[in-house]
């Protein structure tokens, strides 16, 4: 089963925050908006952050370019 990946350091944070698995690309952006509010103090993700953490997200077993 494929799930939605995303890696807070892949959109340049110094952070160590993963999301494995998330059902849904949604689902991983919704919880990668709730960390960088808890975490990084965004109370709301500026267009341009929200574009590179899409842009971000990777469906497991499909290209994983920084890993395995
Ligand atoms: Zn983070």
């Amino acid at each position: 089963m494929a799930g939605f990946n995303f890696a807070c350091k892949d959109v340049g944070m110094k952070c160590d925050f993963e999301i494995r698995g998330a059902s849904t690309k949604d689902e991983a952006m919704q919880e990668a908006a709730a960390h960088a509010k808890h975490a990084h103090q965004l109370e709301n993700i500026p267009p341009e952050l929200g574009a590179k953490v899409s842009a971000a997200i990777r469906q497991g077993g499909g290209l994983l370019p920084h890993r395995l």
